[in-house]
């Protein structure tokens, strides 16, 4: 079986940081333990987001088999498709890189290092293709499985203090981003969605992500449909734009880590009603900004920010959970949502985002990042005018 290491004499070029390589090593030990305590006997993770937590490799969603094999004891190897092996970061002893070619069965492989563990309970990432699972299961028809999930969620959803600086530097960029918006730097009046979120874009590739995931533009009626795909419609005087965008920024050899912000600016001056519902909002946002601490659940910063914009008269139009957790994923635990008891850590990370949308004529979100600090109390990461910004370009 052919294993690439890099030997005497041979210098990497695609080699993991030393500080990211020992991250990973302290990672795969807690991945271990956890495995312990839910019985699993093997961990084996395709494309996604665990991949990359665990090996500082990010697999592409190739149709070919990437396959990480982390056996309870023994050594982890990444089985890979030849082709993609020279990107895979070198990372010392952390995992044998195992290349397979495009004649052979990659499931040879993972078998192979799987039957040791007799009838096994494995762990199976939550992004695998169904026909890997499917093939998968057909070959250990025996096997138990469940999400890889249960293993790495509640381990990646608290964040190092790198990770917390990865997330704080993605968050000053689009801020950056933002900030332009609301100076009136991306003119609005008169150009369709579509083209701005073009330009947001583009700054957020400015401003130092090297990834752009999404620029939602929603403007007049538009902006009461929270993921609005931005389209032809040209922006007009006195409308609210929802602008909704985020990317991925890498610090040093890391893996990206996320952004994600909204603002709502407003073509020339609002209207009484738009004015009041936005004074409802950002005091919701930051009843949950405020709320978000060590010791409570995550449902309650849903909670806190309800019940302001229920109190108004106005939770019909807040048709969505709160947030969601960030880090790698744009998405990712813990979920801010009603039923989410999950107590709040230091180092959990996600978005407070509520937002009030009024069919067929406005809509309005503010979001920020937040995480837990090491004293327990809410650190926002996005630190930009969360006012109503009157933009008249
Ligand atoms: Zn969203
Ligand atoms: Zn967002
Ligand atoms: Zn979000």
């Amino acid at each position: 079986m052919p294993l690439r290491r890099s030997g005497p004499g041979e210098t990497s070029v695609n080699a993991l940081p030393p500080a990211a390589v020992a991250v990973r090593h302290d990672r795969m030990a807690r991945v271990r333990l956890r495995m312990e305590e839910l019985g699993v006997d093997a961990l084996l993770l395709s494309h996604g987001a665990d991949l990359p937590w665990l090996t500082g490799y990010r697999a592409m969603p190739l149709e070919r088999l990437t396959l990480l094999v982390l056996p309870a004891e023994g050594e982890p190897a990444l089985v890979v498709p030849g082709l993609e092996a020279p990107r895979v970061p070198d990372a010392g002893d952390l995992v044998a890189v195992v290349p397979w070619g495009d004649a052979e069965d990659p499931l040879d492989l993972v078998v192979a290092r799987l039957a040791a563990a007799g009838t096994p309970r494995l762990a199976l990432s939550d992004r695998a293709w169904a026909a890997t699972v499917l093939a998968l299961q057909r070959r250990l028809p025996d096997a138990e499985w469940l999400e890889a999930s249960r293993v790495t969620a509640p381990l990646r959803a608290v964040k190092d203090a790198t990770e917390v600086a990865a997330l704080r530097a993605a968050a000053a960029a689009a801020d950056r981003v933002a900030a332009s918006l609301q100076a009136g730097a991306v003119p609005l009046v008169g150009r369709s969605e579509a083209d701005v979120s073009a330009d947001l874009a583009r700054l957020l590739l400015a401003e130092g992500h090297h990834e752009v995931n999404f620029a939602i533009v929603a403007s007049g009626p538009n902006a009461a449909s929270p993921h609005h795909e931005p389209g032809r419609r040209r922006i007009g005087r006195g409308e609210t734009v929802v602008c909704d965008f985020g990317g991925a920024l890498s610090l040093e050899g890391e893996v990206g880590y996320c952004s994600d912000i909204t603002r709502t600016v407003v073509t020339g001056e609002p209207t009484t009603e738009v004015r009041e519902c936005y004074e409802v909002l950002g005091a919701a946002q930051k009843a949950a900004v405020e709320a978000a601490r060590a010791g409570v659940p995550a449902a309650s910063v849903d909670r806190a920010a309800r019940r302001v914009i229920e109190a108004a008269g106005l939770g019909s139009r807040f048709i969505h959970r709160t947030g969601h957790g960030i880090g790698i994923e744009e998405h990712e635990d813990p979920y801010v949502v009603a039923g989410n008891e999950e107590v709040l850590r230091p180092g959990h990370a996600f978005s407070v985002e509520p937002g009030i949308y009024v069919p067929a004529r406005f809509g309005m979100r503010l979001e920020d990042i937040v995480v837990v600090g090491a004293d327990g109390s809410p650190d926002a990461l996005n630190t930009v005018d969360r006012g109503l910004v009157v933009v008249e370009a």
